[in-house]
């Protein structure tokens, strides 16, 4: 496939690192920013910086214009029905800690169940482990096979009349798994559960549309699809939203307060309590329309293929065990690896050395690594802005940090 070559819209993918072009394989960390967000994050300074919602002055008022037409974008982005279903949050972790403490402890009861997988990321895990214990619920845990997927058996097993929650993510950020979220969402409804989405490692790369996959809530963060950090979008369905008390109180999500009452604003704004972080919210929107600009589904063909020569040249490797789906349609943009007989700190320092950046550690998922019966793995994650070259690099500094290991085995 022909393709643009984005990495040039990049600042960042231009530097050098160790006197190597850097090659950055971490976009499941974080990605790399395009000049059009840094641009519109100088420009939000530079023009119209004021605090929304507050002032009647030209500022304010083109503050609030902006802020809001970022929510309008999310809102058609993931295709909810409403902008009210839309709520600005710090991050992912933020919003699985807003329905945890919202929605899980108001509704879960005594005897209860929640139900995660082993592939959760902490964020979406802790918080459940809190609400479970605070309302003695059992927190249950549908556990991958061996090529770290869900089998509708599992799910069928662990997802009972008395789950009340299901929460689980729609691409594991530790193996790249894609799990198949309709079929867990449908069967969790005719069980009378709600589900909650972890869409973090799915929306950068994959069309998401929460009416058609019917979910309950979806949580993602706006850094891992060319946004600045400190923004990330919860989407509830508004019936649920409503009945749901606020997270954050403070200024700006209220009616009225009295000295020992308060009344709550509308929504979105009842779940926006303090001074929100317009000009990521604003990165947000630019994102998304550079994003949308391009097309998901040329940005999904990009990694696809660039994940299917990777995982062809890594075959060739024996010392090289890949964990995760094995066949690529499952699988997203992330490779999750060891190399015999060298640690996985010590493979992420030796490719820093050359320019290369990976993640080497437990991806925020101890338990799953603990199930798996390792401690860490390397990590490389592919983006838009990354090309075969960017492969070809990968695979030579897996061999020769292999080769510079060899005298000691
Ligand atoms: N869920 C998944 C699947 C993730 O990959 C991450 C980030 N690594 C998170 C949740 C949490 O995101 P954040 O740190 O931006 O809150």
């Amino acid at each position: 496939m022909e393709t643009r070559d984005y990495s040039k819209d990049f600042k960042t993918l231009n530097i050098e690192v160790n006197g190597n072009r850097l090659v950055y394989l971490d976009s499941a960390a974080t990605t790399q920013k395009p000049n059009v967000v840094i641009e519109s994050i100088k420009n939000y300074y530079e023009n119209i910086n004021a605090n929304p919602h507050r002032g009647a002055y030209y500022l304010s008022v083109e503050a609030t214009k902006a802020y809001e037409e970022s929510r309008e974008t999310v809102k058609c982005f993931i295709n909810a029905e409403t902008s009210k279903e839309v709520i600005f949050t710090k991050n992912a972790t933020e919003a699985f800690n807003l329905l945890a403490f919202s929605y899980g402890m108001d509704s879960v009861k005594a005897g209860d169940e929640i139900v995660i997988s082993i592939a959760e990321h902490h964020s979406n895990l802790i918080p459940w482990q809190r609400v479970a214990k605070d309302k003695g619920a059992t927190l249950k845990y549908m556990y991958t096979n061996e090529f770290g997927e869900l089998t509708l058996d599992e799910i069928k097993s662990k997802i009972t009349e008395k789950t009340k929650i299901v929460s689980v993510a729609q691409v594991s950020n530790a193996l790249g798994t894609i799990n198949n979220i309709k079929e867990i969402i449908d069967y969790a409804h005719s069980k009378g559960s709600i589900v909650i989405v972890d869409a973090a490692q799915s929306i950068p790369h994959m069309k998401v549309d929460v009416r058609e996959l019917d979910v309950d809530f979806l949580v993602f963060s706006g850094h891992k699809l060319l946004a600045p950090m400190g923004i990330g979008v919860l989407f509830g369905k508004e019936e649920l939203l409503q009945k749901m008390p606020p997270f954050m109180l403070g200024g700006d999500m209220v009616e009225y307060v009295y000295e020992q009452e308060a009344t709550f604003d509308e929504l979105p704004f009842k779940f926006e309590g303090g001074t929100q972080n317009v000009e990521a919210a604003i990165g947000l929107k630019v994102a998304i329309d550079y994003l949308e600009e391009i097309g998901m589904e040329t940005i999904a063909k990009i990694e696809k293929e660039l994940m299917t020569y990777a995982m062809d040249e890594i075959k060739k490797l024996p010392y090289v065990t890949v964990y995760g789906p094995s066949k690529i349609e499952n699988r997203s943009g992330v490779i999750s690896f060891k190399i015999e007989g060298v640690h996985p700190h010590d493979v992420a320092s030796i490719f820093d050395s050359h320019g290369v950046a990976i993640r080497a550690g437990n991806h925020c998922a101890q338990p799953l690594m603990r199930y798996m019966g390792i401690n860490s793995t390397c990590r490389a994650s592919f983006y838009l802005y990354n090309k075969k070259e960017d492969v070809d690099k990968l695979i030579e500094v897996i061999k020769s940090t292999y080769n510079m290991f060899s005298k000691w085995r």
